[in-house]
């Protein structure tokens, strides 16, 4: 399958859904690519998962903004593949440090960066801890076990789209409730 046709696949998988996340964050270790870049040398030529450029395509092309959130040691590493894969100015956002905490820290230099509530974003990552702790932000957290391909797009999209009517669903009984709580003793019209 080549980039052209990911990219078609990918819009209309992103064109079943109503609800969509304003932002895309991905880890880069076996998530985007798939190696660990403090074990290549920088002289090496990197390549993504097959699917991934389809995907980072499809999302540039609706709109939707896209970051990159990784522990790696060797940031330097990192930004030159990205650089030479061709796809830096896909991001409007990239942290990547090592750090000891689970990508929390990445994830708030992101909030403030772009603005973006935690709850309108998406996120993908290999690693089940950092799943654990930034899906507790509120983030719409997916693991991958073979790299961003169009079955996980889906189901990411499929359940931030949960999560996002869940809580819409939420604010809507909490108005109802405040609503009535506030006209102390009128009653309901309907
Ligand atoms: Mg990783």
């Amino acid at each position: 399958m080549g980039d052209e046709e990911v990219k078609n696949d990918a819009l209309q998988i992103i064109g079943m859904f109503q609800l969509l996340p304003r932002l895309v964050v991905f880890d880069l270790d076996y998530t985007l690519w798939p190696f660990y870049c403090d074990c290549v040398s920088k002289r090496e030529m990197p390549s993504l998962f097959p699917q991934a450029k389809g995907i980072l395509y499809a999302l540039k092309e609706k709109g939707i903004d896209m970051a990159i959130a990784s522990r790696s040691p060797t940031s330097d590493i990192a930004k030159t593949f990205i650089d030479q894969l061709n796809i830096k100015p896909m991001f409007v956002a990239q942290e990547i440090y090592a750090s000891r905490t689970n990508k929390t820290d990445h994830f708030q230099r992101i909030h403030t960066r772009t603005g973006i509530p935690f709850n309108s974003m998406l996120f993908f990552d290999d690693e089940d801890r950092n799943i654990q702790s930034v899906s507790k932000m509120g983030v719409t957290s997916i693991l991958v076990d073979n790299g961003v391909n169009l079955g996980a797009l889906r189901q990411g999209l499929t359940e931030f789209s949960q999560n996002a009517s869940r809580s819409e669903k939420n604010k809507q009984s909490w108005q109802k409730y405040s609503q009535n709580s506030n006209s102390s003793g009128k009653k309901d019209e309907d």
